[in-house]
């Protein structure tokens, strides 16, 4: 996509926020700071169209964090670039076999109005949440159809910046699971602190084992151990999905 349409993408989506113009600029410049690299490094900007959803949500977890911390202006910059790739790959690879048709769409886009309401779906049905942002950019389908992959430029691309740009007060049911763990896991301690002698038992019994019965001696041992692994597993065993809707909010 070309920069120009980067930045108007970015601007319609800055006057849903009604972003400030000093916050504007810091997005705008993310937007086209991956163009800028490529041309400083001298190498072609088509380079960066195929990146990885993964990676795109690695860049995407940077400007949450940045977010989380109230640097509006990073967070704003960092998102600009995340949306940039996530807008290059709503357009066909610009691959050996499909570059002039990659031009000849991406002349076209530049050419239309950008739809308003697709910004305006996207933020209406975004979620404050990694998860979504991960279906989202796993769910990017390249188009040859110019006004195809400009909408779903923007509508991908308010759609990610609503999950970010959002609510950093995590919500009441999240609060409460979280809660519940705690409570969950104070309750597996206390229950661990009261049979600890067990696994100590076996350890010194198995020591002093060691000269008379080493068989006995190393099943104790190996015992004690595999006991003291499981108790360390069932303490900290989390759910991943919960673990990141955590992190999502500082919370982790
Ligand atoms: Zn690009």
């Amino acid at each position: 996509m070309k920069t120009e349409t980067h930045v108007v993408i970015g601007r319609a989506i800055s006057r849903y926020l009604h972003l400030d113009p000093r916050l504007e600029k810091c997005f705008i410049r993310g937007l086209k700071k991956p163009d800028l690299k490529a041309k400083r490094r001298g190498r072609r900007v088509y380079r960066h169209h195929g990146i990885y959803p993964k990676s795109i949500m690695h860049i995407v977890w940077s400007a949450r964090r940045a977010y989380l911390a109230r640097d509006y202006e990073k967070a704003l910059e960092i998102l600009g670039v995340a949306l940039h790739y996530l807008q290059d790959k709503c357009v066909i690879g610009a691959r050996k076999s499909s570059r002039r048709i990659h031009n000849r769409v991406e002349r076209e886009i530049a050419s239309l109005e950008i739809p308003v309401d697709a910004i305006r779906e996207g933020f209406d049905r975004a979620e404050c949440s990694p998860l979504f942002v991960r279906t989202v950019l796993y769910s990017i389908k390249p188009s040859t159809n110019p006004a195809e992959a400009l909408r779903n430029a923007c509508l991908y691309s308010a759609m990610i910046t609503g999950a970010v740009y959002n609510s950093s007060q995590p919500p009441r049911e999240l609060l409460e699971i979280l809660e519940k763990i705690k409570m969950e896991k104070m309750e597996r301690k206390k229950k661990m602190k009261k049979i600890v002698w067990i696994p100590i038992t076996l350890l010194i019994v198995g020591l002093a084992l060691i000269p008379i019965q080493p068989l006995v001696s190393t099943t104790l041992l190996a015992l004690s151990l595999i006991y003291l692994l499981l108790s360390l597993i069932s303490i900290h065993t989390t759910n991943p999905q919960l673990h990141e809707q955590l992190a999502w909010y500082g919370l982790e």
